[in-house]
């Protein structure tokens, strides 16, 4: 498929009643039946389009950016100085604690593959099996104990305290949760759990990856310890991540990337080794020159969704998020996806299957047919996408595109997705 983007093109067409504008090019693709469409992105849980007062940012920064802590000149320091105001705006954006630390990350996934790497000895984690892969995955050197789907916030409450119950309440533990589904756009009632997890002496980390750009994540007020979440879902470009919460592990680990930056003080000793003296801020687990580009975009994402008013956005959202189903609800042949049931709060991430259709099918006739871009396949959620299917949990595939023959049950899924600023 060819993809034209005209530089005349560079105007702003995604606006929510001036909200929160994406930087507007028009991608015209080809259609299969013959000529053009504006493509439409509904896409937008795997990567949202940047905001036009991001790139504005980014563009007017461009010229004068240079090494962050690491120059006595002018354009080093303003880095420098941008850098850390980055980390500040960060703080106020998701309500951060006095003393809590914000490190720079490549991604969610980044993110919390950093906070596995710093847990304490012994540390035993608990997440549901329901959780994106980037949260299910990086615990292996812990002892973790997998949830099961519950079919209700209440039973997930239920499910964690029963677990954590049987548990020694003076080792380390620590919960990972997701605020939004990823698959479902379910909200996850991230409060209750924490609850749980402090009054059995475990801390919580949240994956917002998915909440963030939907809703205001306040870490006092949902009183979670660590905040992970990416910025190319946040309307900022790709590249960076967040996370963000209690010092004290992240100060106790080792860095989780060795190198310049993350060490103060490296001396020779006469055995001929090498003492290294490890920052105990941040920088300990930003070791190499910094993505100021990245932290500096993320901070302006995070300041336009903060003046656009979360409370317009959320409203906007869920007007589409009422049209979109309903429309759906008006084809018999589709199956909305649901963990929690058709009036669960949620955000715009709608799965489903069509009776009939192999998903990834149907996901390439929209694109060919129609210039419609969503996602099929298991979302990086397998086991959540296999419970929700009903399918064989021995069914291979991966995020792209099991087969199943005629007539047979879908074994993946067609996901839309967008946000305030569709
Ligand atoms: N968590 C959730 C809920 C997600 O939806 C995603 C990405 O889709 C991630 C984590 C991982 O984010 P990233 O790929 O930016 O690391």
């Amino acid at each position: 498929m060819s993809v034209s983007t005209a530089a005349a093109d560079q105007t702003v067409c995604c606006d929510i009643s001036g909200h929160l504008p994406v930087l507007g090019r028009e991608v015209t693709v080809p259609l299969v039946t013959g000529g053009e469409v504006t493509y439409a992105a509904l896409d937008y849980a795997a990567s949202a389009p940047a905001l036009q007062r991001v790139w504005d940012d980014v563009a007017a920064y461009a010229p004068y950016y240079g090494s962050v802590h690491r120059g006595a000149g002018y354009l080093s320091q303003l880095s420098t100085d941008l850098f850390e105001n980055a980390r500040r705006t960060v703080a106020e954006f998701l309500d951060c604690r006095d003393g809590d630390q914000v490190v720079f990350t490549r991604s969610t996934t980044d993110s919390l593959n950093l906070l596995a790497a710093a847990l304490p000895a012994d540390c035993q984690v608990f997440v549901f099996e329901t959780e994106h892969h980037a949260s299910l995955l990086p615990w292996r050197d812990a002892r973790v104990t997998y949830l099961n789907a519950p079919r209700t916030p209440q039973q997930a409450v239920e499910t964690l305290e029963r677990a954590l119950a049987g548990r020694d309440p003076h080792g380390p533990a620590l919960v990972c949760v997701t605020g939004a589904s990823n698959v479902t756009g379910e909200l996850w009632p991230v409060r209750e759990l924490a609850a749980a997890a402090h009054a059995h002496g475990a801390r919580i980390v949240l994956d917002a990856a998915q909440l963030a750009p939907h809703h205001p994540v306040s870490v006092r007020e949902l009183d979670v310890d660590w905040v992970a979440f990416s910025g190319h879902k946040l309307y900022a470009p790709f590249g960076s991540g967040v996370l963000a919460g209690r010092a004290d592990w992240l100060r106790a680990a080792e860095p989780y990337l060795a190198g310049g930056g993350a060490s103060r003080k490296v001396t020779r000793r006469t055995d001929g080794g090498v003492d290294v003296e490890w920052h105990e801020s941040a920088a300990r687990h930003e070791a190499g020159s910094p993505n100021v580009i990245g932290a500096y975009s993320i901070a302006s994402a995070c300041k336009a969704l903060t003046e656009a008013g979360y409370d317009n956005l959320v409203a906007r959202e869920q007007q589409l998020i009422g049209t979109v189903r309903a429309g759906l609800a008006e084809v018999p042949e589709v199956r909305v996806l649901s963990l929690f049931g058709d009036d669960a709060p949620r955000v715009g991430v709608i799965s489903f299957v069509v009776e009939g259709w192999n998903s990834s099918h149907f996901a390439a006739a929209l694109s060919a047919e129609y210039g419609i871009g969503v996602r099929d396949g298991l979302f990086c959620a397998h086991p959540l996408v296999r419970t929700l299917l009903g399918s064989d949990p021995q069914v291979q595939g991966e995020c792209g595109a099991p087969e199943a023959a005629p007539g047979e049950k879908s074994l993946n899924a067609i996901r839309v997705s967008f946000g305030a600023g569709t």
